[in-house]
């Protein structure tokens, strides 16, 4: 993945102006502890991580479209499968749960790279 990118920033869940530093002190999209706990500014290059107050609570708009995303291929696979070989949606609804619950994480972490990153721009170290 090119260095520059704002997907590059995304999924490495980098500061988006340097790409350097760590956008949460937990680094990585699966993790168990200090799941949203982000440094006040890049470590890197001081940019600021909190912009105003209650800035990633505009995040949660940006998880939506992606559980949308993600869940309506999975509800369509359901509505087949019902049709083709009577694997009822009680089969796999506890499925769709856990998968839910898995992905809760990493979803969060990149809904608020996303943000930043549609209010940040890459400048290079
Ligand atoms: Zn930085």
């Amino acid at each position: 993945m090119k260095k520059g990118t704002k997907l590059y920033s995304i999924l490495k869940l980098k500061c988006p102006r340097c790409q350097n530093g760590d956008l949460f002190y937990n680094p990585g999209l699966f993790v168990c502890t200090r799941v949203l706990e982000m440094p006040e500014r890049c470590l890197h290059c001081n940019q600021n991580f909190k912009i105003e107050p209650g800035y990633y609570s505009a995040a949660l708009w940006i998880s939506y479209p992606i559980v949308l995303i993600l869940f309506i291929p999975f509800i369509f696979l359901g509505i087949s499968l019902n049709e083709m070989y009577t694997i009822s949606f009680r089969i796999l609804f506890p499925i769709f749960i856990i998968i839910c619950l898995l992905l809760q994480i990493p979803i969060m972490r990149l809904s608020r790279a996303i943000l930043i990153n549609m209010t940040v721009d890459f400048r290079g170290n």
